[in-house]
């Protein structure tokens, strides 16, 4: 019997089997494939995610990879350029883009180093119900198939949870799909973390490990069957058409992998929780990942399960108290990026040129900009009445 059992072993159920296994509680972490393994991700890790690394002790880790801090950033959406950095989030000032086959990996084995038991190329099948409530998994391995009981289950597997759909979880907010993504990794192009946007096109370069420089591409889902249709030619078109000079970049770099991407980026909130069981991670919540928050919010995600639960977790009326808090707060604390995310995925970034123009002008509003972006200050707050009675927009 064991207390918890995490399904899934990256960003959301490693530091999720961490935290309840550093608490004491005795944790079963499990995930279908074997690490380290590359997932489709385009790296980047905001100011407040790389804050946790720093407080679960991990950053040291995650920055001896070679991945380079990014402490400026450049914006870029027709003439108009911002330069700057987010505030710090408890001093870290930097952002970071580790290859997911070496940040999963890193989170993994910090959850094991706590003590939580992790087994690998085991996929979770069933749930096991008793009195309508979850009281453990069905596994498949090579060797066969087994059961394993805990008093709570976390489904941390993907945005196409099979906990999720096993334990009934409603969706509770959905919008439509918006863009569709791709991107690969060029060699010889020094660069620091910039994003350029023009109507229906947005495309970032984000340093990452060895040298390499992750190049990433968003179009409207609308044009996903013809940018499938030929993708090396509707991703340099793309890189053409938001900031011309930067295909010569490209030209004079080499591409080092083939061309990565997905049309299938949905936004949602389910059910975060029920009766022994829970979500985090794309499991609870998936957004577009053009504002590159999965991993930011899978961290803060863990973080907010892991402490409704405290230390109640062997007590049942209190476990199923915090697990609906969970289910509350999580939406709570999320929806302000949600937001964010689905007005960025309309690529519509012209409507507010004048506001972005006035901005660049103020360096000090260039950095809550850039806080914004990277949730260290809520959107909300990004302009005062006093600002825009003064830069009249
Ligand atoms: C194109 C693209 C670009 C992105 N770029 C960024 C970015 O720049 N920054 C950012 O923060 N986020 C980005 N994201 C999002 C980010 O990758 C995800 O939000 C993040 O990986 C979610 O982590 P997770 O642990 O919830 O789920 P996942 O990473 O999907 O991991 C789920 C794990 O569960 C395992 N699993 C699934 N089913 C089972 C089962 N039945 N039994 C056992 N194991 C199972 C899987 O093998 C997998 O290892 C991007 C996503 C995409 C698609």
């Amino acid at each position: 019997m064991y207390d918890v059992i995490v399904v899934g072993a990256r960003c959301a159920g490693a530091p999720t089997a961490m935290l309840f296994a550093r608490a004491g509680y005795r944790v079963l972490m499990v995930d279908k494939a074997r690490f380290p393994r590359d997932t489709m991700s385009t790296l980047y890790i905001h100011q407040p995610g790389v804050a946790h690394l720093q407080r679960w002790g991990l950053l040291e880790a995650v920055a001896a990879t070679g991945c380079p801090p990014m402490d400026r950033h450049g914006y870029q959406v027709a003439d108009v350029r911002l330069e700057g950095c987010s505030w710090p989030v408890d001093g870290i000032r930097a952002a970071y883009a580790p290859r997911r086959h070496l940040l999963d990996p890193i989170l993994a084995e910090a959850a094991v180093a706590a003590g939580a038991e992790f087994r690998e190329q085991c996929t979770v099948d069933d749930l096991l119900f008793e009195g309508g409530r979850v009281v453990g998994v069905g596994l498949r391995t090579a060797a066969g198939r087994s059961e394993e009981r805990a008093r709570l289950v976390v489904g941390a597997d993907g945005m196409r949870s099979r906990t999720a759909a096993l334990a009934g979880a409603p969706t509770v907010f959905e919008d439509p799909l918006m863009t569709c993504a791709y991107y690969t990794f060029w060699s010889g192009l020094p660069t620091g973390f910039e994003v350029y946007q023009s109507t229906d096109r947005w495309v970032g370069f984000v340093p990452t490990n060895d040298g390499l420089t992750l190049v990433g591409t968003y179009f409207p889902q609308s044009e996903f069957d013809t940018v499938r249709a030929n993708v090396r030619r509707a991703y340099l078109g793309n890189v053409a058409a938001v900031a011309p000079g930067l295909e010569e970049r490209l030209a004079s770099a080499s591409q080092e992998e083939r061309l990565y991407g997905t049309g299938e980026q949905r936004n949602f909130f389910r059910q975060a929780s029920g009766p022994g069981w829970a979500l985090v991670g794309d499991a609870a919540h998936h957004k577009d990942s053009i504002t590159g928050k999965g991993i930011t919010d899978a961290f803060r995600q863990a973080t907010a399960l892991t402490e409704c639960v405290g230390d109640g977790l062997q007590d049942r009326p209190l476990l199923d108290a915090a697990l609906d808090r969970y289910a509350r707060e999580h939406q709570d604390l999320l929806m302000d990026g949600y937001r964010d995310t689905v007005a960025t995925a309309e690529l519509k970034p012209l409507r507010r040129l004048g506001l972005l123009r006035a901005i660049a002008d103020d360096p000090v509003m260039t950095e809550r900009f850039f806080s914004t972006v990277s949730g260290a200050c809520p959107s909300s707050e990004l302009i005062t009445p006093e600002w825009r009675e003064r830069a009249r927009v």
